[in-house]
């Protein structure tokens, strides 16, 4: 049997709801389980106001007009992240300053952000990388020293923790991500959290193609019309059915991803002693999502020959992220604090392994073959 890098976990209770959907005849967005869904998340992340959007990357694009990013303003970001991190602020003409990674975590590294500060800057987007918390108290501390906003990349975050604080609940807006490939999914999903109170009402605005239909739905104006910026961002009610039914399990589908996790963790103890490989750190203050399980190679070249055992052997693992400031829109939209050595190394080394609900049954012939094909490296 082929092992997929990534097989959509259901609960089982997704096609149940989203026939109760179909039953309401309720479809366009805001109905009764976007607001159940919308209440989940503020519940739980102690997020002000939650927001469900068609993506993460929709939710980083209303990041980045409630922030009123002007042309020419600068963003700083990890260049070691997906693509729509920079594009939210490349689509208003904002530059993408990208600083250079932590080596154990391969987060932003927070020592190397002040230098980057320009009187151009207006923001600072921390992505937390397969669930684990950035340096958050140090980011925040430069944030209000230059009064910068800073916008949570909080795609890979849900259920995670940093100081007890949930990701996405920290900076003044943050995007989250149900695409299938994360924890709890809809197929393509997102939502943006706002902590802010004073812009709660123009993140509504701006999500309902700059109307104050909101506010008229809540019996707050007589009448809506347009008052601002926005677009469409809303999904629909049976994205949000489905998604319902994941947030329902979201304890259940975190604890069983932290177990497979740590069957990994475990087993990998001993290579790593032998150093073949590294294993991902997990710093004290963070309490991770099991989002993903990663293994730092001693190099390229072994990383490839280990990529091509596996999928001889029928398992399909993946590496990423090809940096994005050097990249060809990288280059031409961003610009690079310094010469990014801990990315570039990184992202030449890091290998992801097959974690999904369901992969306990055949994780010991991933672990079998992670061993032996780095034998011969
Ligand atoms: C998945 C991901 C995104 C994009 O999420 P979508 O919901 O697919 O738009 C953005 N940033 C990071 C770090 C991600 O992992």
């Amino acid at each position: 049997m082929v092992i997929p890098f990534n097989k959509p976990f259901m609960t089982g209770k997704e096609l149940w709801y989203i026939a109760q959907a179909h039953a309401n005849g309720h479809l366009a967005g805001d109905g009764s389980f976007t607001k159940q869904c919308h209440a989940w998340l503020e519940a739980r992340t102690g997020a002000q106001k939650a927001l469900l959007t068609h993506s993460c990357t929709a939710a980083l694009e209303m990041s980045a007009l409630l922030a009123d990013i002007q042309p020419g303003d600068e963003v700083i970001m990890p260049s070691y992240t997906f693509v729509s991190t920079a594009n939210a602020f490349v689509l208003r003409g904002a530059v993408p300053v990208f600083v250079d990674i932590r080596p154990d975590t391969l987060n932003i590294d927070e020592t190397k952000i002040e230098a980057a500060v320009t009187e151009r800057t207006r923001a600072i987007v921390p992505v937390h990388y397969a669930g684990v918390g950035c340096e958050m108290d140090a980011i925040m501390a430069i944030a209000k020293k230059h009064n910068l906003l800073v916008i949570e990349d909080a795609a890979q975050g849900i259920m995670a923790t940093y100081k007890g604080r949930p990701l996405g609940s920290i900076g003044q807006f943050s995007a989250l991500s149900f695409h299938e490939t994360k924890n709890v999914i809809s197929g393509e999903g997102g939502a943006l959290l706002v902590n802010d109170e004073a812009i709660m009402q123009r993140a509504e605005i701006i999500r309902e193609k700059g109307t104050n239909r909101s506010q008229f739905f809540r019996g707050q104006v007589d009448k809506y019309t347009w008052v601002d910026l926005g677009s469409s961002y809303l999904p629909g009610e049976l994205i949000a059915a489905f998604l319902w039914a994941q947030m329902e399990e979201a304890d259940a589908i975190t604890k069983r991803r932290l177990a497979i996790w740590n069957i990994y963790h475990q087993w990998f103890e001993s290579l790593e002693a032998e150093g073949k490989l590294r294993r991902p750190i997990i710093p004290k203050e963070c309490a991770h999502n099991a989002h993903m399980y990663y293994i730092l190679l001693p190099d390229l070249a072994t990383r490839t020959q280990l990529i091509g055992h596996l999928k001889k052997h029928d398992i399909h693992s993946v590496f990423h992220y090809v940096p994005l400031h050097n990249a060809p829109a990288g280059e031409r939209y961003g610009r690079a604090a310094d010469g990014l050595a801990v990315t570039l190394e990184m992202s030449d080394r890091l290998l992801r392994l097959p974690l999904w609900l369901g992969l306990e049954e055949h994780q010991a012939r991933v672990i079998q073959h992670v061993t032996l094909g780095l034998m011969h490296a």
